[in-house]
């Protein structure tokens, strides 16, 4: 291969640059992005972005010297087009570029609630130019209202109340987070938001907005008029994969790869949030949504496609996630889902919490507030497979760790 293009500058594309270079490729490397800026972290966006901790200047990953002294070219603004497979090449801006090893990490956009009318200060949050424009709004006694009260909706909740903005926040489902911890655990996200004066409305779904120009009420089912000064939207993503809809690619919920990252054709691989692949640790095809997934799916899809169909590794991993909230670093990893909780650290009302799931004597996941060492400790006894078969064995593997 001597000329590899990258599409998606998010932290899988950049990964994936970075391995190609690392590994020794010493070919035309194209890292393409839609959108203007070189690639930056996103996680702090909907946290210390928001609350004005940190400027846009530090979430830049790498100078952008670092791309020139790499020979990467970089194509910032640019969205790809179309993808031709039988003929090595893609669309962009109307022109068709080559290539002999493609990496798709086109990740996703943020859901948008279709209620009609636009309306100014109604926003989603995915890029840093909708984290600067919210910020913008949130002051002391702003109305901030928040629709979904997944990973976005809570962080832009603790963030703008933090700021001394009166937030409510509204989710579809009976709890927060439940799509990422069961409804069990939510429930320590919604005392969380109660606690910090956050008003957390369940089963609230959202009909439509209103105002003249500019947002003033939200409007539920119920008829109940909100009223907002600013709404942000935070119900899911949709994968960015339009692109590629006559590629002859298999798309369901993403771009369908097999376990080795691969979408079909021997030269092209994918990786981020763009991907649906069999994970054998999970059990089943899954869309990773998370940061770490994404970096090292990057990685790996550019060591694969180096090394060759014949030779490429599978890629399985332990889904991984972290969010900030009121001050609170809570973690967790693995599946929620699946097993019996056993609480080794306090309980659910209290911080520091631990609880693991188990099933028989494995661990299947582990969940964390405020408890980061232990929390890692059991991250890797989870890794290595190495349970426990009470609760005391598990306070006492802690203490010996500890
Ligand atoms: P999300 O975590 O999937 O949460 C969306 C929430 O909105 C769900 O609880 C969903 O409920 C609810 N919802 C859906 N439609 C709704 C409606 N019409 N009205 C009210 N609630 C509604 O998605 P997100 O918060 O938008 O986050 C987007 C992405 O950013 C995710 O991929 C996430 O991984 C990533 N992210 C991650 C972090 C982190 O890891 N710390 C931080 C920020 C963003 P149902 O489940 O019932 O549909």
């Amino acid at each position: 291969m001597r000329n590899i293009v990258v599409v998606g500058a998010s932290v899988a594309g950049l990964r994936a640059v970075e391995t190609l270079r690392r590994e020794g490729f010493e070919g035309d490397i194209t890292l393409v992005s839609g959108e203007p800026h070189a690639p930056y972290d996103r996680p702090p966006l909907s946290k210390q972005i928001l609350t004005s901790e940190i400027g846009p200047a530090e979430l830049q990953y790498r100078e952008i010297d670092w791309f020139a002294q790499q020979e990467v070219t970089l194509r910032l603004g640019e969205h790809a087009e179309q993808l031709d497979v039988r003929a090595k090449r893609l669309r962009i801006g109307g022109q068709w570029l080559r290539y002999d090893g493609l990496i798709v990490a086109t990740g996703a956009r943020a859901r948008k609630l279709h209620t009609g009318r636009a309306l100014k200060g109604i926003h989603t949050l995915r890029t840093i130019d909708d984290a600067l424009a919210i910020r913008e709004s949130i002051l002391p006694g702003t109305r901030v209202v928040i629709i979904g009260a997944g990973f976005v909706g809570s962080e832009v909740a603790s963030s703008a109340a933090s700021s001394g903005a009166q937030v409510t926040l509204l989710e579809v489902a009976e709890t927060a987070m439940s799509r990422a911890v069961g409804a069990q655990l939510g429930h320590v996200f919604a005392r969380l938001h109660e606690e910090f004066g956050v008003n957390l409305v369940c089963k609230a779904r959202v009909t439509g907005f209103g105002g003249n120009d500019r947002v003033q009420f939200v409007r539920l089912a119920d008829g109940w008029e909100l009223p907002a000064d600013l709404v942000v939207v935070g119900i899911g993503v949709e994968p960015n994969t339009e692109w590629l809809s006559d590629s002859g690619l298999t798309l369901d919920d993403g771009l369908l790869c097999d376990d080795t990252l691969n979408a079909g054709p021997e030269t092209v691989y994918a990786a981020g949030d763009v991907v649906a692949w069999p994970n054998a640790w999970w059990g089943g095809v899954m869309r990773g949504e998370q940061w770490l997934v994404a970096a090292d799916q990057g990685m790996h899809a550019a060591q694969n496609l180096l090394l060759g169909r014949a030779r490429a590794r599978p890629f399985s991993t332990i889904p991984y996630f972290w969010t900030d909230q009121y001050g609170c670093r809570i973690q967790v990893a693995g599946r929620t889902d699946l097993g019996e909780a056993v609480s080794l650290i306090g309980d659910p009302s209290q911080r520091p919490f631990l609880c693991a799931y188990r099933h028989g004597n494995e661990i299947t996941g582990v969940f964390a507030i405020d408890a980061p060492r232990a929390f890692a400790t059991l991250r890797s006894r989870m890794q290595q497979h190495r349970g426990f078969a009470t609760a005391t064995e598990g306070v006492s593997a802690l203490a010996d760790a500890d």
